[in-house]
């Protein structure tokens, strides 16, 4: 187990942290130093065909050991962290044999990770968790990826009785700002179909994610003196007000869970002449999805029909921008993709969680790149904050149930 500990350890420690606001792919340079890692420890444990491109996107092969055709498969995770918390300098702190308790991350800064408000901890009791000192998060979204991807690729080079097929692996940069698909090459891979080591408790495997668009208003006024503005003026920020307030109240992202898709306000700009609003909306069903869009174009044309006399042409102006769509469709056709993984995790004594994401994968955008590409679980909590953990142990069985897929992959039916 220190192996696999040492080895999550030297990738943490490593900071990744992307940057939405940079254009260049890696989005931080600093990304290049665990890349450049990466692809010196793929080639030491001997795997094959290891590359690195202008864009620190990194392939390797396991290479087949069986005579008989078997479907090339592939693992991918990333290796950058989210810019939504500090990943420089982070200071594991490893918690042998959990007793249940709460752990002191910091006890300076009176920092706690508690079961009392964390109630998965508990199922984590007697098992060693990594944790944050409190001060930046971990990383294990997605280094404990890479960590089981690493481990499960070395297993199989050190145990040729194992019979698999070729196996191919990636590693992207920039996943955290919605970037680590786009310019991956599928071609290149050369996988049927892929899985991301992205999830996170134990068990997770997802195939359904949302259906997402982004949009943008901007909604026109007219400014005039208050004390003459009498049938004068129009205020954009209560047309913008009256455009939310159109919207259905209960489907929001705070008051939905499971299935139901939501509207959500993610910014509002304004001043009398001229406000924005931006809203991103959700739904895992493609029709319902559909109608969400034709819902926000109907209120808004509305509000124009209203006011075009008044303001002598449209008042309100939108974008609606599909941003990604739900690999359910993609999933589907090849479901046996998830059988094998659902089996993988049954012959481990592991319990499958399958269950649809409340948002995005790398997954879903390369399974509409022509790579069918579902989520597992890579065992870490908390992502993006100061109360991310692992443990150790379920990373182990990601790593197990790598290997069993690519042994499952093999077998001749
Ligand atoms: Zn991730």
């Amino acid at each position: 187990m220190q192996h696999i500990i040492d080895r999550f350890i030297s990738y943490v420690t490593v900071d990744t942290e992307s940057d939405a606001n940079s254009d260049t792919t890696p989005s931080t340079a600093k990304q290049w130093d665990l890349a450049h890692k990466l692809v010196a420890e793929l080639k030491a444990i001997g795997l094959t065909e290891v590359t690195i491109d202008d864009n620190a996107y990194i392939m390797a092969t396991v290479p087949s050991n069986v005579d008989h055709d078997v479907p090339v498969i592939g693992f991918i995770s990333h290796f950058d962290t989210s810019p939504d918390f500090s990943g420089a300098n982070v200071k594991p702190q490893i918690v042998s044999n959990y007793d249940g308790g709460d752990i002191i991350l910091n006890a300076e800064q009176n920092i706690v990770l508690s079961p009392d408000y964390f109630k998965d901890l508990l199922q984590y009791k007697g098992q060693t968790l990594i944790t944050t000192d409190g001060t930046t998060l971990l990383g294990a979204d997605d280094k404990a990826g890479i960590t089981e991807i690493v481990t499960a690729a070395e297993y199989l080079m050190q145990h040729p009785e194992i019979k698999h097929g070729k196996i191919r692996i990636g590693f992207t940069p920039d996943e955290e700002i919605g970037r680590g698909a786009h310019k991956f090459d599928v071609a290149a891979f050369g996988a049927n179909w892929a899985y991301t080591m992205d999830g996170s408790q134990i068990g997770e495997l997802e195939y359904e994610n949302f259906n997402a668009a982004g949009a943008k208003l901007t909604f026109k006024g007219k400014s005039v003196h208050p004390g003459y503005a009498k049938g004068k003026m129009i205020n954009s920020m209560l047309i913008a007000n009256k455009f939310i307030s159109k919207l259905p109240k209960e489907e929001v992202p705070e008051m939905t869970s499971g299935y139901e898709g939501f509207f959500h306000v993610t910014g509002i700009t304004g001043s009398i002449e001229e406000s924005t609003v931006q809203l991103i909306i959700r739904d895992h069903d493609s029709k319902k999805f559909a109608k969400r869009k034709k819902l926000v174009k109907k209120i808004a044309d509305k509000l124009n029909r209203n006011y075009s006399k008044q303001f002598g042409g449209d008042i309100v102006e939108y974008e609606i921008k599909d941003q990604y769509y739900n690999m359910k469709e993609k999933v589907e056709p090849v479901f046996h993709i998830i059988d094998i993984a659902e089996q993988a995790m049954k012959d481990l004594g592991i319990k499958p969680l399958i269950k649809a994401i409340r948002g995005g994968t790398d997954g879903c955008q390369l399974s509409y790149m022509g790579l069918p590409c579902p989520n597992i679980f890579a065992g870490g909590h908390n992502f993006h904050g100061k109360y991310e953990y692992v443990p150790v142990e379920s990373m182990q069985k990601a790593a197990d149930v790598i290997v069993k897929i690519a042994e499952l992959t093999a077998q001749k039916k």
